[in-house]
């Protein structure tokens, strides 16, 4: 059995041609109004798409990591590396000359 199709929400004697993208009533060629992306019932509807699309696209953009881990690694990882790397041998082995410097590589390598 075919179904009938459906009627326009405001013209009960109108067939309906689209729905509206936003609160999907059935409307008719006069009732449907072309907007950029689609067909809406009016342009309460067609505003609310469109803030709805924009929230949409603040949440991805949210949701995209603003920095990768390998920036992450430059960023904090090798300064922390230097200045640990510095604190050993400023304060740990006190090295205050050239002189201390080459004592100290010499007692690392045996
Ligand atoms: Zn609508
Ligand atoms: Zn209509």
């Amino acid at each position: 059995m075919a179904q009938a199709p459906a009627r326009c929400l405001n013209h009960p004697d109108r067939t309906a041609i689209a729905r509206c993208k936003q609160c999907h009533k059935p409307l008719c060629e006069r009732c449907a109004k072309k907007m950029t992306g689609g067909i809406y019932c009016s342009d309460e509807c067609y505003q609310k798409m469109n803030a709805f699309q924009d929230r949409v696209q603040k949440l991805d953009e949210a949701r995209k990591p603003g920095l990768s881990i390998g920036k992450l690694v430059g960023r904090f990882l090798v300064p922390a590396i230097i200045i640990v790397v510095l604190y050993y041998v400023l304060v740990v082995e006190k090295v205050r000359s050239v002189g201390d410097i080459i004592d100290l590589i010499r007692k690392l390598i045996p």
